[in-house]
């Protein structure tokens, strides 16, 4: 695989896929598969649900198309402290059409339904966390390509419920980046709180959920200074309308730099850390503006962040971890992405490339996103 600029999807693309119309259940369909966490992914045939062994509130999906995520990564290398199951299929920005529903989840999707599997798969919505709009701390939650099988296969069942419904004018392919990535900044930038004129530091900024959170960043006034390295992340981070990007790599002082470039020297008044490496943070303490916050949302394994109490404490900063969203924050950025003011960049592979995109994941070579077709 190169490293090439991922291709553009802002020109209008047709938003119904052929393939939408295929409602022949087969017996068998194509899985990538993870056996044990650091070993090798298969791609295999595995046996594909019937609709009379749905359970109530699930519904089958024909998957077209999924997004790669870092934590897919980190899943099948197995860096959490937390193990998935095994064996298990993988992803979570799954994009496809309901194909079979089991009782009482015509409550939530018809058959024909265009939707998308996301990181949350369910969830109890009686809990506390639920209760408080806190739906990915549920006490039952359950994650897609984690705890259940998720998007790297063409068929999956799913809990009616937290399907996302993907709106007309936006394509399936599209909609993958955004069940994950997506979701994920333009929660922890509403978290943010910032407001048009401020400055924000994105940290990652070239990757899958950096390249994004530029987006919302310009879109809702915000001035971004973009950190990654390399020329292809460079050349995406500027495309979007980040002001000034900071290659880690070759900066004498990345604090120094990142302050500089904003019009008073002081330093951003937010940082979004997608960065997979947990120095990224200990960087963003270190060149916030006095009141400025720090949102997490990079997952680096083992990762601490340090923060002396005394400059926390005399600088107003404040800290905070935003994970994935809710229900209503994937609708919510689902329907801004089928405006088109905010697109993720990606490349089309295919499932077998999923070996290869894990390769240049862990070298930090994709800019943007990868999108698998399925059916390839
Ligand atoms: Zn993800
Ligand atoms: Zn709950």
């Amino acid at each position: 695989m190169s490293s090439s600029t991922p291709e553009t999807s802002t020109q209008p693309q047709p938003t119904i896929d052929a393939r939408e119309s295929i409602h022949t259940i087969p017996t068998h369909h194509s899985a990538a598969v993870f056996e044990q966490h650091g070993g090798p992914v298969e791609i295999k045939m595995v046996a594909t649900p019937t609709p009379r062994g749905l359970k109530p509130g699930e519904a089958l999906v024909r998957l077209i198309y999924t997004g790669v995520c870092g934590t897919d990564h980190h899943v099948l290398r197995g860096h959490w402290p937390i193990e998935s199951k095994l064996p298990l299929v993988g992803g979570h920005e799954g994009a496809g059409v309901v194909v079979a529903l089991g009782p009482g989840a015509d409550a939530f999707v018809d058959i024909g339904d265009r939707v998308g599997i996301k990181w949350l798969a369910d969830s109890c919505l009686a809990c506390d966390s639920c209760r408080r709009g806190l739906e990915p701390n549920c006490d039952k939650a359950e994650c897609s390509g984690f705890s259940r099988d998720g998007t790297f296969q063409q068929y999956a069942v799913a809990a009616a419920k937290h399907l996302s419904p993907i709106p007309a004018g936006l394509s399936l392919k599209d909609a993958a980046p955004i069940l994950c990535a997506d979701v994920t900044v333009y929660t922890a930038l509403r978290r943010a709180d910032l407001v048009p004129g401020q400055f924000c530091a994105i940290l990652g900024a070239g990757g899958g959920l950096g390249h994004l959170a530029i987006q919302y960043c310009v879109y809702s006034g915000l001035r971004v200074v973009a950190v990654d390295t390399g020329e292809d992340k460079r050349q995406l981070c500027q495309s979007l309308g980040a002001e000034t990007f900071i290659d880690f790599r070759q900066t004498k002082d990345l604090v120094d730099d990142v302050k500089r470039a904003t019009t008073d020297g002081k330093g951003p008044h937010g940082a979004l850390v997608a960065a997979s490496s947990g120095a990224a943070y200990e960087d963003a303490l270190k060149f916030l503006r006095p009141g400025g916050i720090l949102v997490a949302v990079g997952l680096p394994g083992g990762a601490v962040i340090r923060a002396g109490v005394f400059d926390t404490v005399l600088n107003n900063l404040r800290l905070a971890g935003s994970y994935v969203g809710t229900r209503q924050e994937a609708i919510e950025a689902l329907e801004i992405a089928a405006t088109a003011k905010v697109r993720a960049r990606y490349r089309v592979l295919g499932l077998s490339d999923l070996p290869a995109v894990f390769e240049d994941m862990e070298q930090g070579r994709i800019a943007g996103r990868v999108v698998l077709d399925l059916d390839k």
